[in-house]
């Protein structure tokens, strides 16, 4: 075959939504680059990282973006979402806060792109066990009556982070494909 042949067929838009420190920065730096920064400022500044994944033999390039820190100012635009095929809707397992938010951060989605946008809920850091404040049956409910798939993660110590990303990129396949 011929190295056209051989190239992506696949691009697909991915955002990381959620309230401000939750760890939407560090998940993808964990995921793109193996990474982990203790300090968050160290992240800001990636508009988007393109990831080389492999379903069924089909190389698909994940466009993941991260916001540069506006969603603390409630200022994410809709040039971010424009386009976007999967979005990871992260909270904190540690703040209930931002588990309220959920709703919240559902609707601006679905104001700014198309309704059936593959959506993952995220719980993070999920290494904090002496800290959580949402129960892992909690997280699931919510999955559940919004109809979006759901995975507890931890960009610290790795957990299920590539699980999370992998999900979201080959439901979109299945969807494409
Ligand atoms: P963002 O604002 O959503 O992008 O959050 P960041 O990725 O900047 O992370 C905010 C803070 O949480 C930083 O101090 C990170 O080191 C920390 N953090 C991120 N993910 C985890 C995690 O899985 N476990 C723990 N314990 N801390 C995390
Ligand atoms: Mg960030």
């Amino acid at each position: 075959y011929s190295q056209e042949e051989k190239s992506e067929d696949y691009l697909f838009k991915i955002v990381l939504i959620g309230d401000s420190a939750v760890g939407k920065s560090n998940l993808l730096a964990r995921f793109a680059r193996g990474e982990f920064y203790l300090n968050s400022k160290s992240t800001i500044g990636v508009e988007f990282q393109t990831q080389k994944m492999d379903v069924d033999g089909k190389e698909i390039k994940a466009q993941i973006w991260d916001t540069a820190g506006q969603e603390r100012f409630r200022a994410v635009t809709s040039a971010y979402y424009r386009g976007a095929v999967g979005a990871l809707l992260v909270y904190d397992i540690s703040r209930h806060q931002t588990f309220d938010s959920i709703g919240r951060w559902l609707n601006e989605l679905h104001t700014h792109s198309d309704m059936n946008v593959v959506t993952i809920l995220i719980g993070n850091k999920s290494d904090l066990k002496d800290a959580r404040e949402v129960s892992t049956a909690e997280g699931k409910a919510l999955a559940e009556a919004q109809g979006l798939y759901f995975m507890e993660t931890s960009a610290l110590d790795s957990s299920n982070v590539a699980a999370a990303f992998q999900t979201v990129v080959r439901e979109i396949y299945n969807i494409l494909s």
